[in-house]
């Protein structure tokens, strides 16, 4: 507290990180990292940038990473003009909330989504309403069915994993044609089946900005890169919020080893199959030791025992030095959230989830 605060300091509720301790041969599960390191390519731009020189401020516009963006859902009919690029999607998503979300009717969005939403609202002073889930914890278009000044969730939805088809994201769409849907893509390449980027959508739908980024399928959390595609109108609107705020977003490191991220569609492809594999046996193995796991569209499981307290079998795993998530809030509290890792990685965390089950 401070009298040198201003009144919304005072209230704010900042977001709280998953822990990033400092543990030697630690499992970390807790945040959805990649763990695969990025495609050497990415390295290797990044050491060319790095000897060229950090003298100069990087292109503002950031067109390269624009470009290559552009390139990779060239089948849509995406080009520059669509592409928002920012210092990470939780950047790109506070601008959008600054700059297209805030009208004189509520922002909606599920009760259980990405926490981060309604910090943004009280930051921005953004008036929102929040839409419970199913008991099921799926999202239900028609509960959206209210005045409102925008909406927006997590596709697939975090903590949970569950997704819409792109045919449920159209439907939500076209119920709602004066505001604007924000779908936030963070784990989208992990999806199979009907569930598929909206970016698809987007030459319909002028109203949809898609928000992606680097940190989880791109396996670079540490680089700090985020991304909004939609109409070019949504775009000018988030340049113009950032070009008030922070116009050189992106430096330039981070623009050399994006640009690399997107070229290397093959290493991309190869890291995502692998997660969804691993994925599916360990989603299996819990399933086998009694687990309800909720059918994942992302890189992470989020499962609950019948009769074992999360509280306690994160305790478990936290003794065994591997740390998943978990929420101490109500709906959340009988889950953990489990990163996929490595098959090594996951092999040992359903060893030691066996025991603590198995114990009386
Ligand atoms: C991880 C995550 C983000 C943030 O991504 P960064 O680019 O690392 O800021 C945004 N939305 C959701 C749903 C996420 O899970």
């Amino acid at each position: 507290m401070s009298q040198f605060w201003s009144k919304i300091v005072h209230e704010l509720n900042p977001y709280i990180p998953g822990e990033q301790p400092q543990v030697a041969n630690l499992i970390k599960l807790n945040t959805n990292e990649n763990p695969y390191g990025p495609s050497p390519n990415v390295i290797d731009a990044i050491s060319a940038a790095n000897s060229q020189n950090l003298r100069k401020y990087p292109d503002p516009n950031a067109n390269a990473l624009k470009s290559a963006i552009a390139h990779y859902y060239r089948e849509f009919g995406i080009t520059s003009s669509n592409v928002f690029v920012g210092n990470s999607s939780d950047e790109v998503l506070g601008h959008a909330f600054k700059g297209l979300l805030k009208h004189d009717k509520p922002l909606l969005f599920p009760d259980i989504t990405y926490g981060f939403y309604p910090i943004y609202c009280d930051l921005f002073e953004i008036e929102y309403q929040s839409v419970p889930l199913r008991e099921d914890y799926s999202i239900s278009i028609d509960d959206f069915s209210l005045e409102n000044g925008g909406i927006i969730f997590a596709n697939p939805n975090a903590p949970t994993g569950l997704a819409l088809t792109l045919a449920q994201v159209e439907s939500l769409l076209n119920k709602h044609k004066n505001s604007v849907v924000v779908m936030d893509e963070a784990y989208i390449d992990f999806s199979t089946g009907d569930v598929r980027t909206a970016v698809e959508l987007i030459s319909r739908h002028p109203n949809l900005l898609v928000t992606q980024t680097l940190s989880k399928a791109r396996n670079l959390a540490g680089l700090r890169v985020g991304l909004a595609i939609g109409d070019a109108t949504l775009i000018e609107g988030l340049e113009r919020v950032k070009n008030s705020f922070h116009p050189y977003a992106i430096d330039t490191l981070a623009l050399a080893g994006a640009v690399a991220a997107f070229e290397d569609t093959a290493y991309f492809s190869q890291c995502c199959e692998k997660i969804k594999a691993t994925r599916a046996w360990f989603s299996e193995s819990l399933t086998q030791l009694g687990f309800d796991v909720l059918p994942s569209h992302t890189n992470f499981v989020f499962a609950n025992h019948p009769h074992k307290e999360a509280k306690a079998l994160f305790t478990g795993l936290r003794e065994q030095n591997i740390l998943v998530r978990y929420f101490d809030k109500p709906r959340l509290d009988h889950f953990l959230r489990i990163s996929i890792g490595t098959d090594t990685e996951m092999q040992q965390c359903a060893a030691v989830l066996k025991r603590l089950t198995q114990a009386p």
